[in-house]
Parts: structure tokens; C-alpha cells; sequence
């Protein structure tokens, strides 16, 4: 057996031949939209902070003023002594944003994630997961033990085959989906959803990470087809990203967040949630009901790059731009960088393969005059590159 060292340096060089190897990037101090590469400051279109609100005085403050309180730890286990009144208000706060009976938040949405499923399926039961999910949606149905069934990519007809060869009496199921995928930015189609679901009596779960704060007038992806809000009886989600601070969340019926509170693993032996991420949240959720003005900006300036570049109408504030091989991806983000604008070359294994691609995500911030030239030098400089 290799040292452990001798290990993690044999398994480093061959990301580092794979191209895989990461780096980790410092957001700019005080600034939601900047960060600091090779001790530059550049603008960046791959944050998920989409309303600023991380920066934001009144969430700063609220913060401050929770931490003042109750201090920077719970201590313990929300089920121990790590509770306090903030998330019986953030709780009920998203609930009703949510259109939901209840909610509990959770460490995060990773955290959520792997503890919600595995507390409603287990082995015997049956999950339909599309094919581009969130890794932690996967790795909630992983360590469910149940069957894990991929469906393509927001494709309905392949759901409905799959559903009806293997849904079986007796067993629970689960269709879960992406609201906005991450990598991709397009909605799950939920209107089909929810109809198949129900038509195959199979419960429906959400991950709407990118759609709370963004899409469907803030209220995310249950939101965004009309004004009937879609049945989806598991809506969970992330405070990490349009309210910019740190946490996640489920939204279902009294009875199910019951069954949660005694049975998610990543509930029950984890630590709740720092007071001040709590406060930081219903902060931000204040601001993000106050202002509809400050919700529709992502996506209108996704619309706006679009529109300059010759793409489609963007559906959430994620663009992708596919280029297809890795090593071009790689230069085109690179071209960006020296031109001042920080967008991640996304790569296999995170998406398929031949699909790498840069990603940029939309906030409510960025300058019209920098979408326009970043649209430009997407569009001359890396769509229409000029002959070598
Ligand atoms: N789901 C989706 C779709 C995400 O994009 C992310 C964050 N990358 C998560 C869940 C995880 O959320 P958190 O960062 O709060 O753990």
C-alpha cells in the first residue's frame, strides 16, 4: 500500500493530466460580482449571487445583529440545543414564499439533499432522476438504496416509458429533476411533470437551487408557468445563491417535514446552521420580496448578452456558451480572463462528454456596457473564431 501522501500525489497527477485538476478562487472583497485572479481584479459572470445580496447593508446587518446575539454557533444539533426562534421564521418565511404548509431548513443544499431522499425512499423503492441533476441529488439517491432510474434530459416521453416499465405496486417512487439546471439553465418542464408524476402516483421533488430569487417573481421554478403554481409536493432549494448567504431547505406538507425533522440524517447529527446565516437569509428574503425590480435583472441581462450574441432567450440567468472540446473551452475562458472577465470553462465530468462549454450566470449588477462587451468577444472572438 502507497503512503498516504504517495497516494493523494499519484491521484493529483493524473487530474493534473486529465485537465481536472481544481483551483480554488477568492470572490473580490465587499463585492459580489468581482473576484481576484493572478492578483487582478476581474468581473465575474460565474457567480451565484445573483441579487448581491451577500453584500447587501440590511443583510450585513441583520448578520451582525444575530450574531450580537445569540453568538457565531448553535452549539450542537438543531435537536439537541442548536434551535432557536430565527429558523421557526425562516422556516415559515419560505413556506409561504413557497406556496408550501412547511419547511425546515438544513446545513445547506448538499446537506438537504442527501438527507432528504434517503428518508422517504429506501430499498425496495424506485427513483426517476434526470440525467443532468445536481451531483447531490444523485448522491441523495445513492445512499436512499433505492433503484435509481436516469431519464434523458427533461425528455417526458422517456420518463413516461420509464415509469411505466418500472413502477412497480407497492413501492414508493420519486421523479426528481433539477427546477433550473445548474450547467444548462433550462427549466424542468413541470407542467408534464407534475401530470406524469401524478398519472404514475409517484411523488415529485425539485431541487430549486437557481430558481428562488430569479424566476417566477422570485418565487422559483413552481412558479414560472403561468399563475397556477405547479404541484410539486417537494420543493427544496439553497440559501447559498439569489439570497446569498449559506443554507438549505425543503418546502413540503406538515407531515412530511414531521417525518424529516426525526429522520434526516444530515438534520438530526449535524449542527444548525449559524444564527447569523439565519438572520442573513430572512434579511435577504425581505429584500427579495420588497423588490421585484432587483429579481427580474438576472435574467434580463442574460436576455440582453443573448440577444447580442445570437442565442436563444435564456430561460433562468445561466447561459451556457457549448464549445464542444475541452482545450477550447479552456482558451476561450482564458481570452476572457486577459480581456478582465472571469467565466468558468465548465468540463466532463461535470457535463457530458464533447458538451464543454463556458457558463456564465447573470446578476442583477452587472453593467449593460460589460454584458455588450463580453457579448462581443464571445461572439467574434470565441463563436466565430478567426481562421488560424
Ligand atoms: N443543487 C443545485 C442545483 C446546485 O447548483 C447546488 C450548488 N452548487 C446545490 C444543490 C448545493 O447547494 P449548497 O451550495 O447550498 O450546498
Amino acid at each position: 500500500m502507497p503512503s498516504l501522501n504517495e497516494f493523494a500525489g499519484r491521484k493529483l497527477a493524473e487530474l493534473e493530466t486529465r485537465g481536472q485538476r481544481r483551483e480554488l478562487v477568492d470572490t473580490g472583497r465587499g463585492m459580489a460580482g468581482r473576484a481576484t485572479r493572478d492578483g487582478r481584479d476581474v468581473i465575474s459572470f460565474c457567480c451565484n449571487d445573483y441579487l448581491n445580496l451577500s453584500q447587501h447593508p440590511q443583510v450585513k446587518a441583520a448578520a451582525a445583529e444575530a450574531l450580537q446575539t445569540y453568538g457565531a454557533g448553535t452549539g450542537a444539533s438543531r435537536l439537541v440545543t442548536g434551535n432557536n426562534p430565527l429558523f421557526a421564521e425562516l422556516e415559515a418565511r419560505l413556506a409561504r414564499i413557497k406556496g408550501a404548509e412547511a419547511a425546515l431548513v438544513f446545513g445547506s443544499g448538499y446537506l438537504a439533499n442527501t438527507g432528504i431522499i434517503p428518508s422517504l425512499l429506501g430499498e425496495g423503492d424506485i427513483i426517476f432522476a434526470d440525467e443532468l441533476s445536481h451531483a447531490c441529488i444523485i448522491s441523495g439517491a445513492r445512499m436512499s438504496r433505492a433503484q435509481v432510474v436516469i431519464f434523458r434530459h427533461n425528455d417526458m416521453a422517456d420518463l413516461r416509458s420509464l415509469l411505466a416499465a418500472h413502477r412497480a405496486e407497492g413501492a414508493n417512487a420519486l421523479v426528481v429533476t433539477d427546477g433550473v439546471f445548474s450547467m444548462d439553465g433550462d427549466l424542468a418542464p413541470l407542467p408534464e411533470m407534475t401530470a406524469l408524476a401524478e398519472a404514475h402516483d409517484a411523488w415529485l421533488m425539485t431541487d430549486d437551487a437557481h430558481g428562488l430569487g430569479v424566476i417566477g417573481g422570485g418565487r422559483g421554478s413552481s412558479f414560472a408557468f403561468g399563475p397556477q403554481k405547479m404541484n410539486v409536493p417537494l420543493q427544496m432549494g439553497t440559501l447559498s445563491k439569489a439570497v446569498g448567504g449559506y443554507g438549505g431547505y425543503l418546502c413540503a406538507d406538515q407531515p412530511v417535514i414531521d417525518l424529516l425533522k426525526s429522520r434526516a440524517r444530515t438534520l438530526v447529527y449535524s449542527t444548525g446552521l449559524p444564527p447569523a446565516s439565519v438572520a442573513a437569509a430572512l434579511a435577504a428574503l425581505d429584500v427579495i420580496e420588497a423588490e421585484p425590480e432587483r429579481v427580474v435583472r438576472p435574467v434580463a441581462n442574460a436576455a440582453q448578452f443573448c440577444r447580442e450574441v445570437g442565442l436563444p432567450t435564456p430561460e433562468s440567468p445561466i447561459v451556457p456558451v457549448i464549445i464542444g472540446e475541452e482545450t477550447r473551452a479552456l482558451d476561450a475562458s482564458r481570452l476572457l480572463l486577459d480581456e478582465g472577465y472571469l467565466v468558468t470553462a465548465i468540463r466532463p465530468p461535470t457535463v457530458p462528454p464533447g458538451t464543454a462549454r463556458l457558463r456564465l450566470t447573470f446578476m442583477a449588477e452587472h453593467d449593460p456596457a460589460d454584458i455588450t462587451r463580453l457579448a462581443s468577444l464571445i461572439r467574434d472572438r470565441i463563436i466565430k473564431r478567426p481562421a488560424a
